[in-house]
């Protein structure tokens, strides 16, 4: 029997699935003609962190051969997820769930000091699969803790990027979720650093970072934003897609924070919009007076759903599929160490 084909190499294989059940409101001879004209937002979908991400995984179960063990989901997908438990990887949040001896790839929100403590006093073979541009966060927070920083995180409570970052210290980093959190802060010191999550809306992030310049003058910046160039892009996107359209539908699992940031962005800009895990997800009757469809996808959605809902798109009516211009992403992060020589193409390769 041939391997499994990875993830990545089945991604732009045009694969339309599963076509809608019959449960949407609009009656069915009438939602033919729902839909003129779709466009595609540039860049959408996965962004380097998140293929890095998945690849180790892949890499780890064609290595080490199943189960790896994943602690918490790889990236916020449900379609990521299933397909690489059905590969054999096994999906934890605690790490007493975990055999002596497993290997264990970190996911890529990242983990706290105290999670990566356990896994080594515990003796996994671990892969860190935490995107670079979040432990750049961590590294600039153990910098300058050293030099006596304490800090504000802008971020969302309970997302487990948030944990992780938070955990880099026992204490002295303080979460706001909004502006009027700041009020709140109660740093012992005078020497406080302000970071950021990856994935928030970079204009929420920018009205919360003004009144922390507000209420603390002296407060510290990351020389370059900590909003990754995956969120920033996929939010500039929007921008220029939901005034030239009637409708924003987003792919992305409702733990997406990226995908969750699109819509409530889109919806801001006066745009109804809507966020599905699946092509199964839409609703007739969201275009019921709302022709021109724009599609976008968080950083975490494969294009393969992508492609499904665009076939879904077509069965109600659409007849053109126009690609925005965008800006183009070069961005690659290089895999950890130990899981095999070959180039990502050849693995990938040697796989289809
Ligand atoms: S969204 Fe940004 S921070 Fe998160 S994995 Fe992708 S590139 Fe990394």
């Amino acid at each position: 029997m041939s391997p499994p084909r990875p993830l990545r190499s089945r991604l732009s294989e045009g694969d339309l699935g599963p076509q809608p059940g019959p449960a949407d409101a609009v009656a069915a001879s009438d939602e033919a003609a729902l839909v003129h004209d779709v466009l595609l937002a540039e860049p959408r979908g996965f962004c380097a962190g998140v293929d890095r991400a998945i690849e180790i995984v892949e890499r780890a179960l064609q290595r080490f051969g199943a189960p790896i063990y994943v602690r918490h989901e790889i990236v916020h997908n449900t379609y990521v997820v299933a397909d690489l438990k059905a590969k054999g990887a096994i999906f934890i949040e605690d790490l007493a769930e975990v055999p002596p001896g497993a290997t264990l790839v970190f996911s890529a929100h990242g983990v706290s000091r105290a999670v990566r403590a356990e896994a080594d006093a515990r003796g996994f073979h671990v892969f860190d699969a935490t995107c670079p541009l979040v432990t750049k966060v961590h590294v600039e927070v153990a910098k300058l803790a050293k030099e006596g920083f304490e800090f504000i995180m802008i971020g969302h409570k309970g997302h487990p990027e948030v944990e992780g970052t938070m955990g880099q210290l026992g204490d002295g980093i303080y979460l706001v979720e909004d502006v009027a959190d700041v009020a709140r802060v109660r740093p012992r010191g005078h020497q406080l650093a302000v970071v950021t999550q990856t994935t928030l809306s970079v204009d929420d992030a920018a009205a919360i970072l003004a009144e922390v310049k507000r209420v603390f003058p002296q407060v510290r910046e990351p020389k370059k934003q900590d909003i990754c160039y995956a969120t920033q892009n996929r939010q500039d996107a929007i921008k220029l897609m939901a005034p030239q359209v009637d409708i924003v539908i987003v792919v992305g699992s409702p733990t997406s924070s990226n995908s969750n940031r699109l819509r409530e962005l889109a919806e801001r800009l006066g745009t109804p919009a809507f966020m599905v895990d699946a092509a199964d997800d839409l609703r007739a009757e969201w275009f019921d007076g709302r022709p021109r469809v724009g599609l976008t996808a968080g950083a975490s959605a494969p294009d393969i759903l992508v492609q499904q809902v665009i076939a879904r798109l077509k069965s109600l009516g659409a007849l053109s599929v126009r690609r925005m211009a965008g800006v183009e992403e070069t961005v690659h992060f290089p895999l950890p160490k130990g899981l095999g020589d070959k180039s990502m193409r050849e693995f990938r390769a040697s796989r289809s």
